[in-house]
């Protein structure tokens, strides 16, 4: 917390609405700096106006982060990773440029961000249903909560119930709950690709979220858990369907699977 209230502290410097030590300690300067951005509700704990604020000067730094409710959550995480570099190592955040590869692909996924792409699926979304999974997903944003639909694109919607039937297969539900298989973090969500401008492949509901805690954006194969040995048979899972991870082609991600190549 007190990395977060120092983040804030910084910020509002910044902006000329705090004028004390970054100290990481909340006073009456700090909290009289955060009453004055947007959308931080005054009824909201302390800890709530600090998360609140990490999500207000995100946006302010075009890191999409919504919504600003000073709850954290896995977008929430990323946004002050990315923040926490730019105002501490002052580095921009980088720009993914993917490159070709070639895979397998019975479904024939277009590729991402060409004409084929649009042809295929159309609009951002549209053309979506719901579908009904072979085993319960527990929010990753709230582990209590978990349900057995989700919404994704038409033409995605038998290929994931295939890679879902066959993980059962492969791993039975226990497995599939000791592995955090089963902690989903999203399926259609219009937004950018974090740290981005292009638009995410979540936007048309073609690209599911895995355990995203243990998966986290920036990380490699040394820290991902999806990275490790006992997770192989998961990712050969989606890539007979010619579902692309991030992490096994790119490295960093991992929580990401989509059905587009890249
Ligand atoms: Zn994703």
């Amino acid at each position: 917390m007190k990395k977060r209230i120092k983040l804030v502290q910084t910020l509002l410097k910044e902006k000329g609405d705090y004028n004390d030590k970054i100290d990481g300690l909340v006073g009456p300067k700090t909290l009289s700096g955060i009453a004055k951005l947007n959308r931080i509700e005054s009824s909201w704990s302390i800890k709530r106006k600090i998360n609140g604020a990490i999500q207000v000067f995100a946006n302010d730094k075009k890191i999409p982060c919504k919504p600003i409710d000073g709850l954290w959550g896995p977008i929430t995480q990323e946004a002050y990773d990315q923040l926490c570099e730019i105002v501490f190592e002052k580095k921009a955040p980088p720009i993914w440029r993917p490159e070709e590869v070639d895979e397998v692909n019975p479904n024939d996924w277009p590729k991402q961000y060409t004409k084929e792409f649009d042809e295929f699926y159309g609009e951002q979304g549209s053309n979506l249903t719901i579908i009904d999974l072979p085993y319960r997903h527990k929010f990753s944003w709230e582990l209590s909560k978990s349900t057995q639909r989700l919404k994704c694109h038409e033409k995605v919607a038998s290929s994931v119930i295939t890679v879902l039937e066959n993980v059962v297969k492969e791993y039975g539900l226990s497995k599939i709950r000791e592995l955090k298989l089963d902690v989903w973090g999203g399926c259609f969500n219009i937004r950018p690709i974090r740290g981005g401008t292009k638009p995410s492949m979540h936007s048309w509901g073609i690209a599911m979220d895995y355990d995203p805690a243990r998966n986290r954006l920036r990380w490699g194969a040394d820290r991902a858990h999806f990275a490790k040995d006992e997770y192989k048979t998961w990712w050969e899972i989606w890539e007979e369907e010619g579902w692309i991870s991030l992490g096994r082609s790119r490295n960093f991600d991992w929580m990401h699977v989509q059905a587009a190549k890249i």
